[in-house]
């Protein structure tokens, strides 16, 4: 691994954006439910934040939310907050639940097209008025990292996730725990960061864009994608039900190992009766770690012959989102089934001799 430890850069000024989630929540006393707080209330309980050297200015959604609450809606205000403040700020760390900051991650990921900044996403297991909490060390490790350059240039120009002692491409993430401390894990494509004393980044794992073109935010998303997790004994019913939902444009089907699914003639035919009609149906593995193969048994090598599209070693969160995004950009079925055979921002890992 290589490895790059000298990232303190002074003066670097940083934009927080507190969304919500755990992180700034507090026990209502009537209740003991947790419920979102305002930014003060989170920086009351970080002194640290004045001392870090760091100019960090802050922005809070109104009022802060439960990551539950994500959707492509919020996704837009997060980029719009970014390509609005993009000049003004070396990197910008977005405080969110841990829920769904992956699907953020990724949408965020496909949005902000020719990002050269940081965008460290994280958030917290425990609240950060709690005196176990691990906010703190989130959100000031997430702050260091987006502040990091080297001669100049930002180390980290991706979005990520931090959390714990990870440092993470935001779109290969999955959260696996409800209630670890390291509550993320990336398994198809290595940390970016180990932190542990020294923030340790291994720079040949971590995007660089090519060119210096301008920032390209993007706004537009489609919301015509479903998820099909297949289980055994599943009934036609609730496929023919998922398939024929008015308006449905793209499906992200999980399937088991390394892309089967049952042989049975109605399923199959139920599959390519929706595909002949112009739904992009995208398989993905059931498994945590490890890419679909279609080609490998003869239950994969069916999906692929009546149509079904490999998703590779993609996540579902990075499936759906990046399905969100190419259909919202108007794009024809056979036009998103050709994007989502390359990887567009280090999202899957497409072999050689993929077939397209
Ligand atoms: N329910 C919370 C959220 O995602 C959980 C968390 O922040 O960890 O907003």
């Amino acid at each position: 691994m290589t490895v790059h430890e000298n990232n303190q850069h002074e003066n670097a000024s940083i934009l927080l954006i507190y969304t919500g989630g755990t992180i700034g929540m507090m026990e209502n006393p009537e209740n003991g439910v947790l419920e979102p707080l305002n930014f003060q209330h989170l920086k009351d309980n970080v002194p640290e934040l004045k001392k870090m050297g760091y100019a960090v200015s802050s922005i809070q959604f109104e009022p802060p939310i439960d990551s539950s609450e994500m959707g492509p809606e919020n996704w837009q205000k997060l980029v719009r907050i970014i390509a609005g403040n993009y000049q003004q700020y070396d990197g910008f760390v977005i405080l969110h639940g841990t829920d769904t900051m992956s699907f953020t991650a990724s949408a965020l990921s496909f949005m902000l097209e020719n990002l050269g900044k940081p965008v460290i996403l994280t958030g917290s297991q425990l609240p950060i008025g709690i005196l176990r909490t691990d906010g703190k060390e989130n959100l000031i490790t997430a702050i260091e990292i987006a502040a990091a350059k080297e001669n100049g240039h930002p180390l980290v120009p991706e979005v990520c996730i931090f959390f714990e002692n990870n440092l993470l491409r935001g779109n290969r993430t999955n959260k696996v725990s409800a209630d670890n401390f390291n509550a993320f894990r990336s398994y198809n494509y290595p940390p970016l960061a180990h932190v542990g004393i020294h923030i340790k980044y291994d720079l040949p794992q971590i995007f660089h864009p090519i060119s210096d073109k301008p920032l390209n935010p993007h706004y537009s998303l489609d919301r015509n994608i479903a998820i099909l997790k297949l289980f055994p004994g599943m009934s036609p019913q609730v496929i023919e039900s998922i398939l024929n939902i008015p308006g449905l444009k793209g499906v992200v089907m999980e399937t088991y190992g390394s892309g089967n699914a049952p042989c049975e003639e109605w399923f199959l035919d139920m599959l390519k009766e929706a595909i002949d009609k112009g739904l992009v149906i995208v398989n993905v593995t059931q498994c945590i770690a490890g890419a679909v193969e279609m080609q490998r048994y003869e239950t994969g090598h069916k999906l692929l012959e009546i149509g079904v599209i490999s998703g590779y070693d993609s996540t579902t969160e990075s499936a759906v989102t990046k399905l969100m995004f190419l259909f919202g950009h108007g794009m024809s079925a056979e036009e998103v089934k050709e994007h989502m055979n390359y990887s567009l921002i280090g999202e899957i890992t497409v072999p050689e001799n993929a077939r397209l």
